[in-house]
């Protein structure tokens, strides 16, 4: 798969999953704008895109706020000329029960892995649509999928991402914009070591019939994929990379 020409933007892009997406695009030839809330991050990765001869911004966005993801791409826009391809990958999580969980929590996570997504994907879908071409992949999670304990807020913001992921599909269709979502399981990043208790980790590899935790690399290849130019007749789908978790439930051993 070849972006040569293409230009993406991607969210979260200081860390993890976003991290690697960025990193594996800018390889393939796109040019990148690594957006994120942590602009030192989001320079870092760009620094090092710029180095390995990619063209490549840091732009610094909260994805809660409209304002900033309409200004994130327009900053991309004014960087590369267009945007094709949108990865958004910003996102938070909280381990925490559903009798526990805070009316501050709920909200902060519905505003960041929801909102966001409906944010910067409005943003993007509306110059997109002016040219009649783009890719949005938005990052979902199995725990959007099924139930599980500790992802009251996060499992219900994940949910909402596949829902409104399949919206976007449907009415940007006519546009020549396919919406697809990953859905993955355990990926080994920052936000897992913040969000796995040592007895999650348990759980989950005990759940998981690859019997192991996923890498960014193996996340950021699907998301290559469902952006490249070869996935242009699959919209609306979500894509899990788990391991097997969505596959098996509990008793797969
Ligand atoms: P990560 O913590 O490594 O990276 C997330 C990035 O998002 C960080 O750089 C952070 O600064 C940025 N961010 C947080 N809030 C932001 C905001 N308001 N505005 C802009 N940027 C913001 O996490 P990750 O594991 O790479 O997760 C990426 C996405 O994948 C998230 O949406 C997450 O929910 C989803 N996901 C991850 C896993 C996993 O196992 N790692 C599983 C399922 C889904």
């Amino acid at each position: 798969m070849i972006y040569v020409n293409r230009s993406a933007v991607v969210t979260g892009g200081a860390s993890g999953i976003g991290r690697e997406v960025a990193r594996a695009l800018a390889e393939r030839g796109a040019a990148v704008a690594v957006a994120d809330i942590n602009l030192e991050g989001a320079e870092q990765v760009a620094a090092a895109l710029v180095q390995g001869g990619a063209k490549a911004e840091a732009i610094a966005c909260d994805v809660s706020r409209p304002e900033q993801a309409d200004a994130m791409i327009a900053r991309a826009i004014e960087a590369f000329g267009k945007v094709d391809i949108l990865v958004h990958s910003a996102g938070v999580g909280v381990e925490r029960s559903f009798l526990d969980t805070t009316p501050e929590e709920w909200q902060r996570i519905l505003d960041i892995d929801l909102s966001g997504t409906f944010f910067c994907g409005q943003a993007a879908a509306r110059h997109m649509v002016e040219r009649g071409y783009g890719r949005i992949v938005n990052l979902a999670s199995t725990a959007g999928v099924r139930g599980g304990t500790g992802r009251a807020a996060y499992g219900t913001a994940k949910g909402g991402v596949i829902a409104l992921t399949k919206v976007m599909a449907v009415e940007l269709a006519p546009h020549g914009i396919t919406v697809n979502a990953l859905a993955p399981g355990a990926i080994e990043t920052e936000l897992v070591a913040k969000m796995h208790s040592a007895e999650t980790r348990t759980v989950y590899r005990a759940a998981i019939p690859l019997d192991r935790y996923g890498t960014p690399e193996e996340t950021a290849a699907a998301a290559l994929f469902l952006a490249s130019e070869e996935a242009r007749y699959v919209t609306g789908h979500v894509l899990a990379v788990d391991g097997g978790f969505l596959a098996a439930g509990v008793m797969h051993r």
